[in-house]
């Protein structure tokens, strides 16, 4: 039997309706500043998409772009000004962000209260001692698609431990209730763990490497994997045609974790605007 489909595009749809009603309601316009630094073909990309989301959701979107030979101290200086903003409630750096810049040094400077991103050290603490937190927007879609589903018991992995994905995730499982395994290239049988999980989470960069035969059967199987190959086709992290043949339910690539990452940047620009703005 063929496994459900978790259907990201209409989840993060009906999210971005949630978001763009909430503005509706309110008396002033959350703002988002999106700094990108340099050229990078596929940020320019994702900050346009940003940019056109914010825009429908009602949210005010200003872009920064500045020259890809911009230093430590003047991005610095840009963040201070935009912390300083009282029209800007979130602020998001593009990342990569080229060498002469240290990201930490970034992710130190933003204001802990506009970090939709949920990746400065406050997010992150916050979320690992089970605080309210503005949460990494990915995994925090992920835990939007897993909704429905009874986490509390569960035998979870997460594959990759990034700041970004595999970190956040885990953590988001654990204050869950799922009892959580971080796997990564290190781990010794990644087949074996993952074939022990009622709940798989893939997020590790490499395309299909997580077959069917390490699904155990009826886990639903979440991919955040994007990865281009050599044909041009989007795929994820797993075997998308074999898993689907024994899990419960899976997310496809593209059209499962990917528009949710957006969605979420929205809500968490709203969600802080509501707490700054004391509404
Ligand atoms: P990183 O490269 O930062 O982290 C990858 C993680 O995977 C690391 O922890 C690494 O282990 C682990 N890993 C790499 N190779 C293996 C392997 N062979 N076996 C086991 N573990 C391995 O990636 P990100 O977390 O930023 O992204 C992961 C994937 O998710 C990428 O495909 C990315 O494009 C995608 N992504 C998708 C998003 C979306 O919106 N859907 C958003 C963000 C990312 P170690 O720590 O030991 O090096």
């Amino acid at each position: 039997m063929s496994a459900r489909i978790i259907d990201g595009k209409l989840a993060a749809a009906a999210l971005r309706a949630r978001v763009a009603a909430t503005v509706t309601g309110l008396s002033f316009r959350p703002g988002l500043a999106v700094v990108l630094v340099g050229e990078d073909p596929a940020s320019k990309i994702y900050v346009r998409s940003k940019d056109r989301a914010a825009a429908q959701a009602g949210i005010m979107a200003r872009t920064i772009y500045l020259p890809a030979d911009t230093t430590e101290a003047a991005l610095l200086a840009q963040i201070a000004a935009l912390n300083a903003d009282p029209d800007i409630d979130g602020i998001l750096v593009q990342m990569p962000l080229p060498p002469q810049i240290q990201v930490d040094a970034v992710l130190d400077a933003i204001d802990p209260a506009k970090d939709v991103d949920g990746l400065t050290p406050v997010s992150a603490g916050r979320l690992l001692a089970g605080r309210a937190s503005l949460q990494p927007c990915t995994p925090r879609g992920v835990m939007h698609l897993l909704a429905e589903m009874e986490l509390s018991g569960l035998r979870a992995v997460v594959l990759g431990r990034s700041v970004l994905v595999g970190k956040p995730m885990a953590a988001l499982l654990t204050n869950a209730n799922a009892t959580v395994t971080i796997a990564h290239s290190r781990t010794r049988d990644l087949a074996g763990e993952c074939r022990r999980a009622d709940l798989v989470v893939a997020a590790i960069g490499r395309p299909e490497m997580i077959r069917g035969d390490w699904i155990k059967q009826g886990a639903v199987v979440i991919d955040v994997g994007i990865n281009r190959l050599a044909d041009g086709r989007l795929v994820g992290d797993v075997d998308y045609a074999e898993a689907a043949l024994i899990a419960d339910a899976i997310t496809p690539v593209p059209g499962g974790v990917g528009p949710m990452t957006i969605a979420c940047l929205l809500e968490n620009t709203v969600t802080a605007a509501l707490i700054r703005r004391r509404v």
